[in-house]
């Protein structure tokens, strides 16, 4: 069946309505054409929102755990059910590759799936009295949340934001990038099939100026979960900072790849390989500074470079693709940028650096799996986020040296690291600053181990049980048992 992309809507607390704000295009990058173009949200279809959200909220607060949970399988059943469906139009707003982005259509349901489980099971807890009282720890929820994502894995990031959230009893209010403004709109149609009562979610394209800025400043908003970059976090945080409200931050990353000389060398290979160049490099987690101990510097890089060159570039909907388009064409140009800077700062680039040649890369936003070396760490290119396919490879003499650079970074979101040695391998896990480390794979995700980044990266953790909690606020109850006045008045007075 030809899908088709739906009609000029976004959904405000439970209504379908045109939106008035600016409109957004959406693109399909790897052709050059135009998908659709929306009517964003405005200021006043936020207000809307929230009004909506804070008229439903509270009953649904009030469900016991257990009822809110039977929506969330519900949802995650009709995500399942769409997963064609929500993989094509992602596909066509982001360029990514069909199979991956059927992947994280499927991870979506399934985190819907766990945060139901995690909201039957999740208990509240009796503390050790330490006098004739009873004491209980409760956990509430906060009201109303904000959701604001990126464009690199929208289902993905928005599910990981609006189950957890919803399970915990709040209303959501989701924020999607401008050039991916589409998918979450596929997911409030889920969501309003699956019986979710009309106000708990909202869907708000708009630009994070106007929507972004209404929702982070609002005294009805209790929270912020944010995934991007880190300027935008760290704008975001001083606004949330004003208003005393919590935030977390998920954001950016240029996570080092450590490959020590007793390493498989065909595990490594592929997994630098698909740490960096999965996703066209656009992966918050990309492995993009590679350190190779220099026993076996010079064999790695040349068969990671004749690996890398065997890599399919191609069209996203083609099943043999790896590396698909960028997602604009104006990413395409900041990733050329860098590696202009990289040249200039004196790197050299083993393969790649270029578009691709070819009639049917003409009109695409494609870009050549990229490979330098000849740069120090301290270089710009290996200190910024490129968020694109480029990898930088740098050569180390010893365990403490390449702990060393790995922690010479402002970010702090991941690492990998290949070795036969298992010991080493630890040790090495415990020393690196990143809040996720791989020990002989790469960019393997559970929705049931907490993710999140150090420094740069961001504050915060999502996914895991702790991350229904993370959309509560904890409430400490003591009850008397004695039955008696209290001593210290003396009452009632006796002679
Ligand atoms: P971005 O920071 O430009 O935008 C992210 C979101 O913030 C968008 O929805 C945007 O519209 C909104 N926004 C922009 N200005 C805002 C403002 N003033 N107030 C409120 N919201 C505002 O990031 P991007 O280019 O969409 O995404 C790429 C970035 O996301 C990369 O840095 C990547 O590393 C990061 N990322 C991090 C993770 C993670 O889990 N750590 C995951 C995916 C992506």
């Amino acid at each position: 069946m030809e899908e088709t992309f739906r009609e000029d809507l976004i959904f405000v607390g439970g209504a379908w309505q045109q939106g008035r704000g600016a409109p957004i295009a959406s693109v399909f990058a790897a052709e050059g054409v135009e998908n659709t173009t929306i009517s964003g949200a405005s200021a006043e279809d936020v207000e809307a929102a929230i009004t909506r959200a804070e008229a439903a909220q509270p009953a649904w607060g009030a469900l016991k755990p257990h009822e809110r949970a039977t929506v969330l399988y519900r949802i995650s059943e009709r995500i399942a059910a769409n997963v064609e469906r929500i993989a094509w139009v992602q596909s066509r707003d982001t360029s990514k590759t069909i199979s991956e982005t059927r992947a994280l259509a499927a991870s979506a349901a399934g985190t819907f799936r766990y945060f139901a489980a995690v909201a039957e099971t999740l208990d509240d807890v009796l503390t050790v009295p330490r006098g004739d009282y009873a004491t209980a720890s409760v956990h509430e929820p906060l009201g109303l949340v904000a959701a604001i994502t990126p464009w690199n894995s929208p289902i993905a990031s928005d599910a990981q934001k609006v189950a957890p959230a919803l399970a915990a009893g709040n209303a959501v209010l989701l924020k999607p990038s401008s050039w991916s403004p589409l998918v979450g709109l596929e997911l409030a149609r889920i969501v309003e099939e699956a019986g979710l009562p009309a106000g708990l979610l909202s869907v708000l394209p708009g630009s994070g100026r106007v929507v972004g800025n209404v929702l982070v400043d609002h005294p009805a908003i209790a929270k912020v979960s944010f995934t991007g970059g880190t300027e935008t976090g760290r704008r975001l945080a001083h606004g949330a900072a004003a208003k005393l409200m919590p935030v977390s931050l998920e954001l950016g990353g240029k996570s080092p790849t450590i490959v020590f000389a007793d390493c498989d060398m065909d595990l490594a290979v592929a997994g630098v390989l698909f740490g960096i160049f999965s996703s066209s490099g656009q992966s918050c987690i990309a492995g993009s500074r590679l350190f190779v101990e220099r026993g076996i510097y010079d064999a790695f890089v040349a068969r990671l470079v004749q690996a890398t060159e065997a890599l399919v570039v191609g069209h996203p909907f083609d099943a043999k693709t790896q590396v698909s388009s960028l997602v604009h064409p104006e990413h395409r140009e900041s990733v050329e940028g860098y590696v202009a800077l990289a040249r200039d700062e004196g790197g050299e680039v083993l393969t790649g650096g270029a578009r691709p040649d070819g009639e049917r890369f003409a009109q695409g936003a494609y870009y050549l799996p990229t490979i330098i070396a000849g740069l120090d760490n301290s270089a710009r290119t290996c200190r910024e986020e490129i968020f694109g396919p480029v990898l930088v490879v740098m050569p180390f003499d010893d365990e403490a040296d390449v702990i060393a650079m790995a922690n010479d970074n402002d970010y702090g979101l991941a690492c990998g690291i290949w070795s036969r040695d298992h010991l080493r391998c630890n040790r090495v896990a415990r020393a690196i600053r990143a809040g996720t480390v791989w020990i002989n794979t790469y960019k393997q995700f559970s929705i049931s181990t907490p993710f999140g980044g150090d420094g740069e990266s961001g504050m915060g953790r999502e996914k895991g049980r702790a991350g229904l909690r993370a959309y509560q606020r904890q409430k400490s109850i003591y009850e008397d048992l004695s039955g008696e006045p209290h001593p210290w008045a003396r009452w009632p007075v006796n002679d």
